[in-house]
This record gives structure tokens, C-alpha cells and sequence, in this order.
């Protein structure tokens, strides 16, 4: 008998436990703590355009209640979506434990300026007073679809093939970078010294030796948000056609055998016949140089360092041209074509080379063709270099002012006797100095541009 009690009372607290065990997980399963998951994005920082924006909300346990998703503009709430979702099945096991929606966000709704999303999920426990748990997502965001205003400030502008052009010209304030494009070529603007507040900007470029006729010429500027604006220039850039030399340039063996023992460390095959590795070092590697140089376009002072005059090496006689097309023979056929970016000036051997104006040393290497080179910036997108130097007596990043000796004159690297290869440069484009060396045609197109009150 006793036995049989003891089972009756053994199974009595069997079942009372298992009857509060179920309870208690109920009462755990509907209460659940466990928050519905948001994946909101990828969504733009900046809204310029109509954006397609994935939403997920997942929920494992009692599944989603509600989801709402509002725009926020200061005091006023848009809202984007409110979906509500019914209670399926025991302890909603049926119900939507996963929805996934793309929102369609049309920046054409709202005001421009700040608009921030918010996702709010609730699920279906009974925890927190019965609302069900919370989560919320937010994401900060800026609507700008209005793009900068662009406007030509200096009416007349007329530019030679193969040199430099300056524009003055306004944008608002929020464009963040700006310049003139000819073709695909670009040169930035700089904010003027003077007035940068009004978004007044100063643009010198150039025009490459080989522009054709129908070469489309266009200010442009992009705000923070990446809203483009575009301005035609073609009809206030007039570009004068400019005639270039045409020159032969004989390759003789002696030459070869002079040069070509500095190229060693730039020619892959030194087993090569002599002419062969001329053509490399003519092509390939002068291909390679003229990318180091273009390379240093951006290593500019936004500030104009130059000032006055542009100086010229003293008591030179000048051998070759800016754009001679240069036609190179060997044993009486021609074997390459090449154009001259700069202008040669001979004087005496070693002679020693001033810094052409104010500015600061970007380069003080060897490169290849060029040999020792030097380039000064002389801030806003304008260099001066220096090639086939003998040797040089400045450090990259020292400044220089005008008529400091910062080199002497040699034959390093391609060249056939001692002389100054010079170049003048426009934002990586390599440009005729002639200009800079012709005070009036300084007056005319730089000074009395930027005499309009903007340095
Ligand atoms: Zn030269």
C-alpha cells in the first residue's frame, strides 16, 4: 500500500510540475525579450536621384507585428510604409517571421536638406506592456538634386594650340571641385585669392598641340552630394590654329654608342642591336617619363606662387622648338616620329640654371630620356622643368624664389651636347613657354584677368 501511495504521490508532483513547467514556458515563449532584426541599405549619404532601398526585417520567435518606416524633415514626418501583420496559428508559428520589400525613395517629395530615415519594428510578444519588442533603425541623409551654378567671369578668351589658356569663373558655394574640361583633358580651378567667398575661381589650361577642330570645351563642377553641373564654352574660347616645324634628326652610330650606356637600368634586353634599343628608349621609356611628369599635376600649390617675369636661361641661343615634330633617321630611313614638349637652349657647358620664378621643388631625380630633371611648381597648376641637367643643388620640397641657382646644364640622359631642355606645364599638360617669356602676351591674358580683382 505504501508503495502505491508513494507512486500516486510521484506522479501527483510529475504532472504538477510538468502543468507550471508548460506554463512557465508559455508565459517565457509569449513574453519573449528577443527584438526583431532591420537590414536597411545600401542607402546613399546623398540623395540626388530616385533610390531603390532594400529593407529586410526578420524576427525568429513570435514574428513581426508592424513595421512602419517614416522620412524625417525637421518637425515632419512622411511616412514611406506601414505594414501590419496578422497573428497566424499557435503562438503565431504561421505568422510572417521574415519580410523583405525595396523602398522606392523619389528625392522629388521632399525638401532639400536634411532627411533622415527611420524603421520601426515591432514583434508579437507581449513584453512591454503588451506593445511587443521594439527595434529601430535610422540613417542619416542629405536631399541635394539642385547642382552648382556655374558662370564664365572672363568674357574674351582667345588660347593658341599648344598654349595656355586662364578663365576667371564663379560656382556656388557647395561645389566642391571644379575646372574646365578641353575634351577629355581637365584642369581644376582655384579658389581666388581675393574673394574665395564668392566662389570666384581662377583656371589656367592648356591646349594640346594635336586638339582638333570640333574639341569641346566645357566648365564644369561637382557639389559634395555629386551633382554635376556643365557649362558649353565653345563659343567664348576661341582656340588660333599655330603652325609647328617640322625637323629631321639623324641617329648616327657614334651617337648610340654615347648614349645608350646610361639606359642600361631602363632596357629590359641589353642584348639588343643599338638602334633597336634607341627605339625603346625613344618610345617606351619616354612614354613612361612623360607619365612621372603628368603624374605631378597635382602636387600644386592652390595658391599662385609666381610673380613678374618669367626668366629665361641667361646668354642661351635656342636649338629647338616647343612642338617641332621631330623625325628621326637612321642610315637615311626614318625610324621614328616624336613631338618636342619643350624648348632647347644651349649656352655654355655646366652653365648654371635659375629657377624661372617663385615656386617650390616637386622633383629632383633622373628620368630616363630627360636625365637629372628638376620641376618647380609655381602653385595652381603651373611647372617649370628642367632636363639633361649636369648636376642639381636643390631638394624636393625646398622653396625657390626667381633666379636661385638650382641646377647646372649637362647631357644627361638623351641628348646629343650640353643644353637646357625646358618646359613650362598646365596641369600635367605640357604647354609652349614662349608665352611665359613674353611679357605682353602676360599682361594680356593673365594679368588683366585676374586685374579684375581676382589673384
Ligand atoms: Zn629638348
Amino acid at each position: 500500500m505504501h508503495k502505491k501511495r508513494n507512486t500516486t504521490l510521484i506522479l501527483a508532483v510529475c504532472a504538477t510540475v510538468l502543468v507550471f513547467g508548460f506554463i512557465g514556458w508559455f508565459l517565457v515563449a509569449i513574453f519573449e525579450g528577443e527584438k526583431p532584426k532591420i537590414q536597411l541599405g545600401p542607402i546613399p549619404v546623398f540623395l540626388t536621384k530616385t533610390a531603390e532601398v532594400p529593407l529586410i526585417v526578420t524576427d525568429a520567435e513570435r514574428g513581426i507585428r508592424t513595421i512602419k518606416v517614416t522620412l524625417k524633415q525637421g518637425t515632419r514626418h512622411i511616412t514611406l510604409l506601414e505594414k501590419r501583420f496578422s497573428f497566424e496559428g499557435l503562438l503565431n508559428a504561421e505568422g510572417v517571421h521574415r519580410f523583405e520589400t525595396v523602398l522606392t525613395i523619389n528625392p522629388s517629395e521632399f525638401n532639400q536638406g536634411r532627411a533622415d530615415i527611420e524603421v520601426y519594428a515591432w514583434d508579437y510578444s507581449r513584453s512591454s506592456g503588451g506593445d511587443g519588442n521594439l527595434t529601430i533603425a535610422e540613417h542619416k541623409m542629405t536631399v541635394d538634386t539642385i547642382p552648382p551654378a556655374l558662370r564664365l567671369v572672363s568674357p574674351l578668351n582667345y588660347v593658341n594650340k599648344g598654349g595656355t589658356g586662364l578663365i576667371v569663373y564663379q560656382t556656388t558655394s557647395d561645389a566642391v571641385k571644379s575646372g574646365l574640361y578641353v575634351g577629355k583633358r581637365f584642369s581644376p580651378g582655384y579658389p581666388s585669392a581675393k574673394s574665395p567667398e564668392q566662389g570666384m575661381h581662377v583656371c589656367y589650361f592648356g591646349i594640346p598641340v594635336d586638339t582638333t577642330k570640333g574639341v569641346k570645351l566645357f566648365l564644369w563642377a561637382e557639389d559634395k552630394a555629386g551633382n554635376i553641373s556643365k557649362a558649353n564654352l565653345n563659343r567664348s574660347i576661341h582656340i588660333r590654329n599655330k603652325k609647328f616645324r617640322t625637323r629631321k634628326i639623324n641617329i648616327s652610330d657614334r651617337f648610340l654608342d654615347e648614349v645608350l650606356p646610361y639606359f642600361a637600368p631602363e632596357l629590359k634586353d641589353p642584348t639588343l642591336e643599338n638602334v633597336v634599343k634607341f627605339l625603346e628608349i625613344n618610345q617606351r621609356v619616354r612614354k613612361e617619363n612623360n607619365e612621372v611628369f603628368f603624374g605631378l599635376r597635382t602636387d600644386t600649390s592652390p595658391k599662385r606662387l609666381w610673380e613678374g617675369p618669367w626668366l629665361r636661361l641667361k646668354n642661351s641661343a635656342t636649338m629647338a622648338r616647343f612642338g617641332d615634330r621631330r623625325l628621326y633617321y637612321y642610315k637615311g630611313k626614318i625610324i621614328d616620329e616624336q613631338i618636342h614638349m619643350g624648348v632647347d637652349l644651349a649656352s655654355l657647358a655646366s652653365s648654371k640654371v635659375g629657377a624661372v620664378n617663385n615656386g617650390r621643388v616637386i622633383f629632383a631625380d633622373r628620368l630616363g630620356i630627360y636625365g637629372l630633371t628638376v620641376v618647380i611648381d609655381h602653385g595652381q597648376g603651373l611647372a617649370s622643368t628642367y632636363s639633361h641637367l649636369s648636376n642639381i643643388n636643390v631638394k624636393r620640397g625646398q622653396d625657390v624664389a626667381k633666379g636661385d641657382v638650382i641646377a647646372s646644364t649637362g647631357l644627361t640622359g638623351l641628348a646629343g651636347g650640353d643644353h637646357l631642355h625646358f618646359g613650362m606645364m598646365v596641369s600635367g599638360l605640357f604647354v609652349n613657354p614662349i608665352e611665359w617669356w613674353d611679357n605682353h602676351w602676360i599682361k594680356d591674358n593673365v594679368i588683366r584677368k585676374l586685374g579684375t580683382g581676382y589673384k
